[in-house]
């Protein structure tokens, strides 16, 4: 199961339109998306054009201090106007004047690690969970998931209540080990399955969150391992390897034992398709969007 990740924070309604056509019609069958009703819609959009009428949708939430919920913002008083960010970023969220679009931000961090004075920075920007859940499923949304990168318990266990009283199809956990330890990362994981039914929950194994930035091993190394530590577990859950994963993910997990229900691919999946579908005539481009079809459909391929 090849699931593309638009971006939890990718709300570029015209991006996620595109991406999803391409990767739906290229086989793709699941589109992880941020959770805005406009989203949803140029999701279903692109979905429509491909023809395709199995996707199936997930909406991605955060809980405070995750990576998947901030924005960059520039302090101005700080910034030299150096352009290490402008020229770090993959995702054409900041222009020539150093302005951020964000609509286009992710919070990768790649700009926050390039410049030198701190003046890009990361902003924590939240949804309004209670209102926006509910609604996705009720519009057609398979999959909601928590991403748990932070260390605020409150927070997740009320987020997690709430995509458990929406009942959608599935509920998935997203999880690296970059702020806890194997342990702890069980832990969590076992509380909040305890009372779900076996195998409606995903684990996404996150080996490093938004870092599937090239095609090698070395990158996909900690996606891989991160599988096999929920494996090893046995847990009544389906396994999605994320987190650094490419076209060399599948190839690993199997060398190693792993047996993974779908493997969801992010950054690198952004980035091969990005030429094509970023020229303007995208729609009217046919032998463009052929190419960039058949460019995902490699990708899809290496992933089964
Ligand atoms: S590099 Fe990442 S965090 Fe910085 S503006 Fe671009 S998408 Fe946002
Ligand atoms: S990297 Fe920092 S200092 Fe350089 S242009 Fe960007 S915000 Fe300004």
């Amino acid at each position: 199961m090849f699931k593309l990740v638009c971006g939890a924070g990718n709300e570029d309604v015209e991006s996620v339109k595109r991406l999803v056509f391409v990767y739906a019609s290229a086989g793709a069958k699941i589109f992880d998306i941020s959770a805005r009703r406009e989203i949803l819609e140029s999701a279903k959009l692109g979905q429509k054009i491909s023809g395709a009428d199995d996707s199936h949708f997930c909406v991605s939430i955060g809980i405070k201090g995750d990576p998947h919920i901030r924005k960059a913002s520039v302090d101005f008083s700080k910034c030299i106007k150096c352009a290490n960010c402008f020229k770090s970023c993959q995702s054409d969220a900041i222009d020539s004047s150093i302005i951020v679009d964000d609509k286009k931000c992710i919070g990768c961090g790649a700009c926050f690690v390039k410049c030198p004075t701190k003046a890009i920075h990361p902003v924590e920007r939240d949804v309004n969970y209670r209102e926006i859940l509910p609604y996705m499923v009720q519009n057609g949304v398979e999959i909601l998931e928590l991403h748990i990168m932070g260390h605020d318990r409150e927070d997740l266990n009320k987020k997690w209540q709430v995509i458990n009283e929406c009942n959608p199809k599935y509920a998935s956990i997203c999880i690296d080990r970059e702020n806890f330890g194997n342990i702890e990362v069980l832990e969590r994981i076992l509380e909040m399955i305890k009372y779900r039914k076996p195998y409606t929950t995903i684990i996404q194994a996150d080996g490093i969150p938004m870092s599937g930035a090239d095609d090698s091993f070395k990158t996909t190394l900690q996606a891989v391992a991160m599988a096999e530590i929920i494996q090893n577990a046995k847990l009544p859950v389906h396994i999605m390897i994320s987190g650094g994963t490419n076209s060399k993910t599948a190839e690993l997990a199997k060398l190693c034992n792993i047996n993974y229900w779908g493997i969801a691919v992010g950054s690198w999946a952004r980035k091969i398709v990005k030429p094509y579908i970023g020229i303007p005539d995208f729609w009217e481009n046919t032998e463009v969007q052929k190419e960039a079809i058949m460019i995902a459909k490699q990708l899809i391929l290496s992933c089964n």
